[in-house]
């Protein structure tokens, strides 16, 4: 065969086209954490239950939501079914975690996957197991509370280049995550466990504001040290609410920067140095490590949600102005509680 011989175009298998897909959104078992406790919350449960052992090859998450019908289990873990997208428009809208139907058929194509669900509707559960995304048997039916048990094993069994170069801390990520979400999410209760420890390394109780989770998650000294951050900023339309630890708290090993835009998870590089650097190092001239969760929400027309499942840096409309402003109240509320000490050590 010569060399500029025209090479034949064909269409890939779907496990193929799955699996490297699946190696984008699963990177590592916390994005598989965080895609589960995204379904469970989407699902409205209120008590979430993540087990891991093995690093996080294995994986189990008990959740007391809605629960999936028994006849939508055939294709649950195919690739682009939902329950929460239905035309292109909806994304405008969208108030769940997910609507692409593409986390469960990925983790489906790299795991052994064990979904056990009842409704609110059914009288029982069922159990379905699925290998590359299909059933591998019909449902079998027990008995069972409303909600579903995700189980995952063997996670990452097909990608062996994963499990060669996969470090062994996991697990510090998971928690990481979970407590991400369980902070912002502390109306609902969220539990952490390690291999066959007989504690949860999480336990959080529903709660009506954050402060809770954090002290649960980061101990008394940490909740004790925040302050509270507010902003309605009508010009740049976006409102702020979060906690920053003051400036005399130091006892952190490493920084917290907890970031949520409209609700998701996000990194944001600018925001982060504003604060860390150019608040308490530059202008109020501490070298402290801080605490710092932020709640921002924003226009969704000012904000991508089509991002892709791994994309965790956003851009913002009027980013720039936005982040100088919660630069400016932060360094003000810092302030005024230095303010209030110096007062009260003067009385
Ligand atoms: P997406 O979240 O983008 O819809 P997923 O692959 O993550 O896609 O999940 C597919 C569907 O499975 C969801 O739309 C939802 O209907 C259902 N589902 C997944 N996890 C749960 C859960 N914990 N409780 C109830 N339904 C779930
Ligand atoms: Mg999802």
């Amino acid at each position: 065969k010569s060399e500029m011989q025209a090479p034949q175009i064909i269409k890939l298998d779907d496990s193929v086209i799955n699996r490297i897909a699946a190696g984008e959104i699963i990177q590592n078992p916390s994005n598989c954490v965080k895609e589960l406790i995204e379904n469970s919350i989407d699902a409205k449960a209120k008590q979430i239950q993540v087990n891991t052992k093995q690093n996080g090859l294995y994986i189990q998450i008990i959740d007391n939501g809605t629960g999936i019908l028994k006849e939508n289990l055939e294709i649950l873990a195919e690739r682009f079914t939902t329950s929460k997208l239905r035309k292109y428009e909806d994304l405008e809208k969208m108030s769940t975690y997910g609507f692409r139907g593409e986390a469960l058929a990925s983790i489906a194509e790299i795991s052994r996957l064990t979904v056990q669900t009842k409704t609110r509707d059914q009288l029982f559960a069922y159990k379905a197991q699925y290998i590359g995304g299909k059933l591998i048997e019909e449902p079998t039916t027990l008995a069972g509370n409303q909600g579903t048990t995700i189980t995952i094993d063997d996670l990452f069994y097909n990608v062996p280049m994963k499990t060669k170069t996969m470090t062994n801390d996991q697990f510090s990520k998971i928690f990481d995550v979970v407590s991400k979400y369980a902070i912002h999410n502390h109306r609902i209760s969220f539990g952490l466990k390690k291999n066959d420890e007989k504690n949860n390394v999480i336990k959080t109780q529903p709660s009506d504001t954050p402060i809770n989770a954090i002290r649960l998650i980061f101990g008394n000294n940490v909740a004790n040290a925040l302050i509270k951050v507010f902003i309605e900023n009508i010009g740049l339309k976006f409102n702020l609410q979060g906690y920053v630890s003051k400036t005399d708290f130091n006892a952190l090993k490493k920084g917290q920067f907890i970031l949520f835009i409209n609700h998701r998870n996000v990194e944001s590089k600018s925001l982060k140095k504003a604060l860390f650097e150019d608040v308490y190092r530059k202008i109020l001239n501490v070298s402290v490590i801080p605490f710092i969760y932020l709640s921002l929400e924003v226009d969704p027309r000012s904000v991508d949600v089509n991002v892709s499942p791994t994309k965790h840096e956003v851009h913002l409309l009027n980013e720039d102005l936005i982040v100088e402003s919660i630069k400016n109240v932060v360094h003000e509320t810092l302030m005024k509680t230095n303010e209030t000490k110096v007062m009260y050590a003067q009385k």
